[in-house]
């Protein structure tokens, strides 16, 4: 069943004649449990791409449909509520809170919706992440790919049924890239999610179930990694 769909999906910025057309007639469909890749130049669209899918900006046209629900019909509200629910965003530069540590950073957007986070699954990842000789350090006393973690534990705190990761690895040597990738996958693999990540590089992509290539905001291609 497909979680993730985009039909002809647009996004221009500015007026003709210096319209940007970010997004460009986008249609791609992605399967509960996989694991994407989205590959490209720098701005071929893939930011772009990757916010409409989370809910975070709006198409000029076409439509997001996640889990048979269309994005364009939610109001503010409901689009606030649909990110913390549904999807968990993993970004380059971690976007952690500094003066919070790692444990508080981990829960905060679950308290901030007001949910008791269930112990039990917050142990598990905390554990499967390798954080639990860490809850108490500050976020900047930790290494980039220690970093990544924390941000890949509170992502997947709200057991979002989507991670949407905006080039996880960017930031990251090669050797903690692969190690940091490795997680997000044994995480989506264990708790059944779906993930859609940004990367420029194809080392890290070949690790996805599929890669799909933008340019000029059109996919040029979509294939399976072997
Ligand atoms: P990528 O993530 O592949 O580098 P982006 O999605 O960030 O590409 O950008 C696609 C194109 O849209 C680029 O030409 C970029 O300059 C333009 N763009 C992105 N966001 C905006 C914006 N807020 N206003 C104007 N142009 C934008
Ligand atoms: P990325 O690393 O994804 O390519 P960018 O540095 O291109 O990110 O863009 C960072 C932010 O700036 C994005 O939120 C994007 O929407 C915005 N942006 C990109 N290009 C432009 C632009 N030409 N004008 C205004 N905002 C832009």
């Amino acid at each position: 069943m497909s979680i993730l769909k985009t039909e002809n999906l647009r996004k221009y910025y500015g007026k003709e004649p210096n319209i940007v057309r970010a997004l460009d007639g986008v249609s791609l469909e992605i399967e509960e449990g996989e694991f994407v890749a989205i590959v490209g130049t720098s701005g071929s669209g893939k930011s772009t791409l990757l916010n409409m899918m989370g809910g975070l900006d709006v198409p000029t046209d076409g439509k997001v449909i996640v889990a048979d629900k269309e994005l364009s019909g939610m109001d503010d509200e409901q689009l606030t509520i649909f990110r913390r629910r549904r999807i968990g965003f993993v970004f380059q530069n971690y976007n952690l809170i500094p003066m919070l540590n790692v444990y508080e950073n981990i829960v905060l957007p679950t308290s901030l919706d007001g949910e008791i986070p269930d112990q039990s699954y917050l142990k598990k990842i905390i554990s499967l992440l390798g954080l639990e000789e860490r809850l108490k350090e500050m976020p900047l006393n930790l290494s980039g790919g220690q970093q990544q973690r924390v941000a890949i534990a509170r992502a997947l705190a709200a057991k979002p049924a989507i991670i949407l990761a905006d080039e996880p690895t960017g930031n990251l040597d090669s050797r903690t890239s692969q190690d940091v990738l490795g997680l997000i996958k044994m995480t989506s693999r264990q708790f059944h999610q779906t993930v859609v990540m940004i990367t420029h590089n194809v080392e890290i992509a070949q690790l996805a179930d599929r890669t799909i290539r933008i340019e000029d905001g059109k996919i040029r291609e979509s294939r399976w990694n072997s």
